[in-house]
C-alpha cells in the first residue's frame, strides 16, 4: 500500500468540525479522524491546509490517511517551503539544547510535537545519531533528506541509522522497511552522561538506545543514594551505575539477560577504583525476586522501580496502579529507616496525581511514613508542549521512609 507523500505545500485543503478547531484553538496540534469533515482526494502525507467549517483558516497540518490522529499541526501559518521549514526547525532545536543540556553528550535532539517536528524523534548519542520517523508526512524521500543534511550540518555525526518500529509503519501505512545505517558506518559508541560511561549499539536495545529521558533523575537519585541499593528494572544499568559510587553495595535487577549483559560492561567501563564493590546483577522477574526478598526479611537503604509502561491505553488504568501499587508496597516494607525510594512511572496515562495516590496508599498499606523530596518529570531534552498533554509522561518520585 505505498503512497507517495507530498512534500511540499501541497494546496490541498481538510476541513474539520467545531470541535476539532477548538482543539486546535485551544492549542493542541492534533485533530481526529472523527473531527475530519471532508479530505477528499487528498494524497497520504500531504501538508494540508486546515479549514474550519465557516471556511476559516486555522493553520497548515500534516495528514495521515490512516491514522487516527488524521491531522498534526505544524504551523499556525501557510507554509510557503516545508524544506525550509524543517531545517528552521532543526536548527532551532539543537539551539535549545545548547542552551539547557548539561553534563552530556547523549540527549533527545527533536522530541516529535514538543519540538514542533511532529512524528520524528532523533536522539545523540555522541557521534552516533539515532532517527525514528512515525508519520507519513516525514516518510517521504525529500523529508528524509532535508533532515538528514541539516542534522548532519549542525552536528557532524559520524553515522545516522535509522530505527524503525514496525507496526508505526504498519498503522500508518508505509511499506516496510529495515532498521539500520542511513549516512555513514559507525554502528556503536560509548556515550557520557553526568560523568558516568555507556556503550551504545545502534542496532540493539530496547526504544532508541538509552533511556535519555532518565538522565536528570539518575543524578537526582544519586544524591540520596546510599547503603545498600536495589535497582529494579535496571537495564542498562542507567540508575545502578550512578548510585554505585555512593552505595555499599549495589544490586541491579532485570528480566532482560542481553540488557544486563551490557549492564556489566558498562560497569567495568566505570569501575575505575577497583576498590569500590562490584554491582550485582540479577536475572528475574521483578514482581517474584520483590515477594520473596520482602518475605525473607532482606532489607536496603536505596530502592529504584523503574517499570516499563503498565498502562499502554487508557482501558489499563487500574490494572496498571495495582502493578505500581504491588511493587511499591514490597519495596517500602524493604527499606530501613532513612531509606530512600526512587519511584518512576513512564506511562501517559498514569497522571502525576494517580501515580502520588497511588504511593499514599502503599505507604499506607505497608505501614511506613514517607516524606516527599522531589516530584520530578522527564529531561530537559523531552520537553512538555503545555498545552499537548500527551508531551509528558515521566514521573520520578523521591521519597524518604522516615520510620
Ligand atoms: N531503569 C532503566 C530503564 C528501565 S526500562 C534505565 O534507566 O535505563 C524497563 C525495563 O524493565 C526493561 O529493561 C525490561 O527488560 C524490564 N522488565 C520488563 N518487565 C520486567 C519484569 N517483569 N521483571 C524484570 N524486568 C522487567
Amino acid at each position: 500500500m505505498a503512497r507517495k507523500p507530498v512534500a511540499s505545500d501541497s494546496g490541498f485543503t481538510v476541513s474539520i468540525s467545531p470541535r476539532g478547531a477548538s482543539r486546535l484553538k485551544e492549542g493542541h496540534v492534533w485533530v481526529y479522524r472523527s473531527d475530519v469533515v471532508s479530505a477528499e482526494s487528498v494524497p497520504a502525507g500531504s501538508l494540508v491546509s486546515v479549514i474550519d467549517h465557516r471556511g476559516q483558516p486555522l493553520g497548515s497540518a500534516l495528514y495521515s490517511s490512516s491514522s487516527q490522529i488524521a491531522i498534526r499541526l505544524i504551523s499556525p501559518e501557510p507554509v510557503a517551503d516545508f524544506p525550509a521549514l524543517l531545517r528552521q526547525r532543526v536548527a532551532d532545536t539543537i539551539a535549545y539544547r545548547e542552551a539547557i543540556i548539561r553534563d552530556t553528550d547523549a540527549y533527545r535532539v527533536i522530541f516529535s510535537e514538543a519540538d514542533f517536528l511532529p512524528g520524528l524523534i532523533v536522539d545523540r548519542y555522541n557521534d552516533i545519531l539515532s532517527m525514528q520517523i512515525l508519520t507519513q508526512a516525514l516518510d517521504a524521500e525529500i523529508v528524509r533528506q532535508t533532515l538528514t543534511s541539516e542534522l548532519t550540518e549542525r552536528l557532524h555525526p559520524a553515522s545516522i541509522v535509522e530505527r524503525v518500529d514496525p507496526r508505526v509503519r504498519q498503522l500508518e501505512e508505509l511499506p516496510s522497511r529495515a532498521s539500520g545505517l542511513i549516512q555513514g558506518e559507525k554502528t556503536s559508541t560509548i556515550f557520557t552522561m553526568n560523568g558516568v560511561q555507556f556503550h551504545f549499539d545502534a542496532l540493539e536495545g530496547q526504544k532508541t538506545g538509552a533511556f535519555l529521558d532518565q538522565r536528570e533523575n539518575y543524578a537526582a537519585a544519586a544524591q540520596y543514594a546510599h547503603g545498600d541499593a536495589l535497582d529494579v528494572f535496571c537495564y542498562q544499568g542507567g540508575f545502578a551505575l550512578h548510585l554505585a559510587p555512593r552505595c555499599a553495595h549495589v544490586t541491579g535487577v532485570d528480566s532482560s539477560r542481553p540488557a544486563l549483559e551490557v549492564a556489566d560492561q558498562n560497569a567495568a567501563l566505570n569501575r575505575r577504583d577497583k576498590s569500590q564493590p562490584e554491582i550485582e546483577w540479577i536475572e528475574a522477574n521483578a514482581f517474584d525476586l520483590l515477594k520473596d526478598y520482602s518475605a525473607s526479611g532482606q532489607r536496603y537503604d536505596t530502592i529504584v522501580l523503574d517499570p516499563p509502561a503498565f498502562a499502554k491505553s487508557k482501558r489499563d488504568l487500574d490494572a496498571a496502579l495495582r502493578g505500581y501499587k504491588e511493587l511499591n508496597l514490597r519495596a517500602l516494607k524493604m527499606l530501613r529507616p532513612g531509606g530512600v525510594l526512587v519511584t518512576c512511572s513512564c506511562s501517559y496515562h498514569v497522571s502525576q496525581d494517580d501515580f502520588l495516590e497511588m504511593l499514599a496508599d502503599a505507604a499506607r498499606d505497608a505501614r511506613r511514613t514517607l516524606r516527599l523530596t522531589e516530584v520530578r518529570g522527564q529531561a530537559k531534552d523531552h520537553p512538555i508542549l503545555l498545552n499537548v498533554p500527551e508531551t509528558g509522561y515521566l514521573k520520578c518520585v523521591v521519597s524518604i521512609v522516615s520510620n
